[in-house]
């Protein structure tokens, strides 16, 4: 199955993507990825180098070519965290799925006070060093979330995928809770 985890930075998503490659989930993070792009120095990654440490979205065409990349049709669980963040990637999604005869089965959304994902991020910020957890960063990335990635809510929401969790509580909680929801379309 195919679970998409949206929610803003700092919402749990890598941690909950995390919990579900332990039970086996293939997980494709685009931030990793671009991350790893970065830190190894590739022309990639001094590339996009200014637009992450500004917390500015890469372009749809390059984060849909990394995940084309790792897909294949012999993928049985996957999890996509972080991406897609736009319509335009939802729809890239959608094709390259299509192409295996697949689908998104459940888009998972993570819901997080404001107030809360701030302290997360600069907690994030002074313990990991994380460059665009720095405040002007943390600004756009939120703006970008609200601007762009909130609109996957009624994307998935009229094809009926959408599950709305409350990513709040402790880890353990929020896991089982996505777990009860996986539990149904496996
Ligand atoms: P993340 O670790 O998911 O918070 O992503 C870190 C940064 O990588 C983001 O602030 C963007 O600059 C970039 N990024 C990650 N995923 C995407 C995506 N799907 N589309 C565009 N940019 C992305």
């Amino acid at each position: 199955m195919n679970v998409v985890l949206l929610g803003p930075p700092a919402s749990g998503k890598g941690t909950q993507a995390k919990l579900l490659a332990d039970r086996g989930f293939l997980h494709l993070s685009t931030g990793d990825m671009l991350r790893a792009e970065r830190n190894a120095c590739t022309d990639l990654g001094c590339r996009i180098a200014t637009a992450l440490d500004a917390g500015e979205l890469v372009s749809d065409e390059l984060v849909t070519e990394l995940i084309r990349q790792r897909l294949s049709g012999q993928h049985v669980n996957v999890v996509f965290d972080g991406y897609p963040r736009t319509v335009k990637q939802a729809a890239s999604l959608d094709s390259l799925l299509a192409s295996f005869a697949q689908t998104v089965d459940v888009a998972i959304a993570l819901t997080v006070d404001t107030h809360l994902l701030l302290s997360r991020m600069t907690k994030r910020y002074c313990e990991q060093g994380r460059s665009d957890d720095n405040p002007d960063s943390l600004r756009r990335r939120l703006q970008s979330y609200d601007e762009m990635t909130s609109q996957l809510f009624p994307y998935y929401r009229k094809r009926g995928v959408l599950v709305e969790i409350d990513g709040m509580p402790q880890v353990d909680v929020v896991s089982s809770q996505i777990a009860a929801h996986i539990g149904r379309y496996q």
